[in-house]
């Protein structure tokens, strides 16, 4: 992406959107699957803002466990490593209020958590626990992506990134499932389809989002598209889980095997989601980041790379105006690979280069890709 400033029909090419100094700012982005141009203007404000609390490294979710305080340090890190200066903007969430997060999940699983978190907590599933402080921490986590609406509403900045924790992606309608325990980024995609916009959300998180799945599976106001490994926790995320009713084509699932590089994820994007992005038409774009899809996190076993991060970035930004975007942190283990890949993907938000790494493979396993496509085409048809 880069700026360019308007001056009485004279165009003048800028370095970067978010240090342009020009009144009237628009900015050209060059869709990379298509190589398709869009101009569309710069609200006035910072390119991104940053939601963090200190909250977020209260929440203890056990000893020696992977989710753990540390990685919201190795984001921080990346921050300063990217060195976006000015065009960051830090703000402190408020909590989600109750009633809205009792629109995505049940009104019981809440109050239960709730009142399980301020006895002290302890484990709720094999892998999920939670202490004293989870309960503030999860619903400020879910609260950040309902005032990134609200700030980028306002035009404050062009897009927001939410380093929360605890992650949601896995939380499903009546339980707390995979260190999640509120669904994030279903709070917003809910609280946004219910003020009558489109939602896409693209998760790129190695585990299948199967909490966020569940909960739009027969909704046709959010458009569900996640890429992650398989077979692989939570067993979730087979091609041929479309979305059921009304909700019929909106779930699509990119089930990859082991080792898979960029190559493929492109492919897939070209074959299988942009022909139903593009006719789904999303008014915001939300982006489940999970970075333990780089080929060194300990959990997982995909092979993308820090810089592949930027391809996601670039696309998806591609499709809405600016104002419209929030990525919210899922998972990602190994602190050095979350480090950089938060660097590449705030670099990229704000029309910046980082380049830690390069590229994975361009090599795409179409075989993969074909087999996808059938087999979602068959669930259809039925
Ligand atoms: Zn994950």
């Amino acid at each position: 992406m880069r700026c360019i400033s308007l001056h009485l029909g004279e165009r003048v090419h800028g370095a970067n959107s978010a240090k342009c100094s020009s009144t009237l700012r628009y900015l050209e982005i060059v869709n990379p699957i298509h190589n398709r141009r869009l101009i569309v203007p710069i609200l006035e404000g910072v390119g991104l803002i940053f939601g963090m609390h200190q909250k977020f490294h209260e929440h203890d979710a056990g000893t020696s466990h992977p989710e753990r305080p540390e990685r919201l340090s190795a984001v921080l890190s990346g921050i300063g490593e990217a060195h976006l200066g000015e065009a960051v903007e830090f703000f402190a969430p408020t909590p989600a209020p109750i009633d809205i997060l009792y629109r995505v999940h049940d009104k019981a699983y809440v109050d239960a958590l709730r009142r399980f978190c301020l006895m002290g907590g302890g484990r709720l599933d094999p892998d999920t626990s939670v202490s004293e402080a989870s309960w503030d921490a999860a619903i400020l986590a879910a609260g950040s992506g309902l005032d990134a609406i609200a700030r980028l509403d306002r035009g404050e900045a062009e897009s927001a990134f939410l380093a929360v924790r605890p992650p949601g992606h896995h939380a499903v309608i009546d339980r707390a499932m995979g260190f999640c325990l509120i669904n994030n980024v279903a709070v917003a995609a809910r609280a946004l389809a219910d003020r009558g916009e489109r939602v896409l959300i693209v998760d790129f998180d190695a585990h299948h989002g199967n909490g966020t799945q569940d909960i739009f599976y027969s909704d046709p106001s959010v458009l569900y598209a996640s890429f992650h490994q398989y077979p692989l926790y939570p067993g979730t995320g087979r091609a041929s889980e479309v979305g059921k009713g009304e909700g019929l084509g909106r779930t699509i699932n990119i089930p990859l095997p082991a080792g898979s590089t960029i190559g493929t994820y492109r492919a897939a994007i070209d074959q299988i989601i942009s022909p139903e992005v593009e006719l789904f038409s999303p008014t915001w774009v939300l982006i489940s980041a999970g970075f333990d899809s780089h080929y060194i996190d300990p959990l997982t076993d995909l092979g993308l790379t820090s810089f592949d991060y930027r391809i996601f970035i670039d696309w998806l930004f591609s499709l809405v105006p600016t104002g419209k975007r929030i990525v919210f942190l899922e998972g990602g283990y190994d602190l050095d690979a979350l480090r950089v890949s938060t660097a590449e993907t705030l670099a990229a938000m704000v029309g910046e280069g980082f380049g830690f790494e390069k590229s994975s493979s361009e090599e795409a396993d179409l075989k993969t890709i074909e087999a996808i496509r059938t087999a979602r085409a068959r669930s259809l048809e039925l």
